[in-house]
């Protein structure tokens, strides 16, 4: 499957912001962000600052893209998803991508990335009720238990992660047992309950145009 290999923080850097793409060093000094705060490539200190309305719509669709670890096609695909609903269409595509199975294992804290939750997803550590998943965009569904698997509890991994992040516990759609390495979507998460600072309308507009 086609997957984005470039530097992960130059994504940051290209969108002037911190998408927490590397887990635990986002929480550092390293921080590449911290340490330039300017976009990446030769003419990044010297980037024009007057942005088109279609310039917004497009860093806003990107930077939700690149958190999510979404390629273009499949992101219009949720796009076009969202839009068939009945409701309000940006909320329902952030709806959308946090119900991934990817997302919820890096949610629940039990990876400290969502491209470290879409390897142990790949790699069969996870189940969703009682079945192993091996599919990281599986929409996980309210009442279904994240579960990992019986073989895969001691990995360090899991540990370290759930120990150095802290998060899991702190969303209200979400319920963990960290005793158990067991996580359950509560309900489709509203949109005030969904921690990212993003303008989705912007995203509804390049995309309807
Ligand atoms: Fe982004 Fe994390 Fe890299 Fe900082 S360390 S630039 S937040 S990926």
């Amino acid at each position: 499957m086609a997957r984005y290999r470039d530097a992960n923080c130059k994504l940051c850097r290209r969108e002037g912001e911190k998408l927490f793409l590397k887990g635990s060093r986002c929480l550092t000094d390293k921080c590449a962000i911290e340490r330039r705060q300017y976009a990446p490539g030769q003419h990044g200190r010297n980037m024009r600052r007057k942005v088109s309305s279609y310039g917004l719509q497009l860093r806003e669709k990107q930077k939700v893209r690149r958190i999510y670890g979404i390629l273009e096609n499949q992101f219009r695909n949720y796009f076009k998803k969202a839009d068939r609903k009945t409701g309000i269409t940006g909320e329902i595509l952030l709806q959308m991508l946090e119900v991934r199975l990817d997302n919820l294992v890096y949610r629940l804290g039990f990876a400290p990335s969502r491209k470290s939750a879409r390897q142990l997803v790949r790699h069969r550590h996870v189940m969703v009720d009682d079945g192993l998943v091996d599919i990281p965009s599986y929409a996980v569904k309210p009442n279904q238990k994240i579960r990992i698997s019986e073989k895969s509890k001691n990995l360090d991994l899991i540990h370290s992660a759930l120990k150095d992040t802290g998060r899991g516990d702190e969303y209200p759609w979400l319920r963990l047992s960290k005793a158990t390495l067991e996580g359950e979507l509560l309900e489709i998460p509203k949109r005030a309950d969904i921690p990212l600072t993003v303008n989705e309308q912007l995203i509804v507009e390049l995309y309807s145009k």
